[in-house]
């Protein structure tokens, strides 16, 4: 007799033949990403790769490498970091075999790897050799009052291209080993919180150069891309001239949702429940995309680029990429694929069939 397992799986077959939003999955393990890939996830929309660095002996070198005093100090740290990045890339293109990986750089709230504690503060200074007072001083000459607006994303690549050139050297030193071994990597390479194409053009310039050395050397050639994120509001109202510098554009609504609305993404749960209890907002913003303020400033942003190039590949990997509500507007907007957690790739391929099919009915 058929299982409910089976009747699922024929279902999901269903609604892959009817539909036309790709479904990738955000992971950085290999774990993760191999789940993904068995739910059905058609690549990697989103590794973020400061994720990469969470455990132990891994952390420390981040932490290392963002309280460095000098220039030898940092690049110390990131030749470390690089093997580890290197390593852990290479079992995400051999899981993810003959489909895209997107592989953003850095975007490390640094609230997130400085200090927290007179404990922490310690453990860290043994743990990097610095006496605790230099620890001290450089966490308080490190600490921002606003960190999620603050030195994030390509800022961070801006001020410090030597972190970008360490990153790049991984992707690719990581893609042309997996080439070696027989797999196709499709490695994307994702430019985080960008507000200008002056950004997109120094950064690209970085990463483009250290392809090049890397393939160069190895004698060997593995076709890239390279793309932006689009979360802030400066970027979708400019992506006429982004488009100019990019292949795909891939919206990172949770930064998107904050900045459109001014709500803290990280504090919004202490007053949206009363928000939403008083129906001041319909639903939270955070879980399924607002059409009128953030999906606007995707519509305007996909079809403003769209005017100005063609071929410019698009996505989302927010949370709202595996919200079915969402899902159905991302179709509309004819984006190219959504991106969300492992375990919702079922749910989003089943809503972008309901979406398609939907749609025809409305013709
Ligand atoms: C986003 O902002 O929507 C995003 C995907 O990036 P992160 O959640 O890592 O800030
Ligand atoms: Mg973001």
């Amino acid at each position: 007799a058929a299982s409910s397992s089976d009747d699922f799986q024929t279902l999901l077959s269903w609604a892959d033949k009817h539909r036309k939003l790709k479904v990738r999955a955000n992971a950085e393990t290999p774990e993760d990403a191999a789940r993904a890939r068995e739910l059905g996830a058609e690549g990697i929309g989103l590794c973020r790769t400061e994720h990469m660095f969470f455990e132990a002996e891994r952390i420390e070198k981040i932490r290392g490498m963002i309280l460095s005093e000098s220039n030898e100090e940092r690049q110390q740290y990131l030749d470390q970091l690089l093997e580890f990045q290197r390593a852990d890339i290479l079992e995400l293109f051999k899981v993810m075999d003959g489909l895209p990986v997107t592989i953003r750089l850095l975007d490390p709230p640094l609230h997130e790897f400085l200090p927290h504690g007179e404990e922490d503060m310690q453990e860290l200074a043994k743990a990097i050799g610095k006496p605790v007072e230099t620890v001290r001083e450089i966490t308080e000459n490190l600490s921002e009052v606003n960190p999620m607006l603050g030195f994030r994303g390509c800022r961070l690549s801006i001020v410090h291209p030597e972190i970008t050139e360490m990153q790049v050297k991984a992707i690719m030193g990581a893609a042309v080993e997996a080439v070696k071994q027989g797999f196709k990597p499709k490695p994307e390479i994702m430019i985080p919180l960008v507000i200008n194409v002056r950004e997109i053009r120094m950064i690209t310039e970085i990463i483009d150069r250290g392809v090049q050395q890397v393939l160069r050397e190895a004698g060997v050639s593995v076709p890239y891309r390279v793309g932006t994120m689009m979360e802030t509001p400066r970027a979708t109202l400019g992506a006429d001239r982004l488009a100019k510098a990019v292949e795909f554009m891939s919206f990172g609504t949770n930064d998107l949702t904050q900045m459109t609305y001014g709500f803290s993404r990280d504090d919004a749960g202490k007053f949206i429940p009363s928000y939403l209890d008083k129906k001041l907002i319909d639903v939270d913003p955070f879980v399924s995309l607002d059409q009128r303020a953030v999906g606007r400033l995707m519509e305007i942003a996909v079809n403003e680029s769209r005017a100005a190039k063609k071929g410019i590949k698009y996505g989302i990997c927010g949370e709202h990429g595996g919200d079915p509500r969402s899902i159905r507007f991302c179709h509309k907007l004819g984006l190219d694929y959504v991106s969300c957690s492992p375990f919702r790739v079922p749910i989003a391929r089943i809503a972008a069939a309901q979406a398609h099919v939907e749609g025809s009915l409305d013709d």
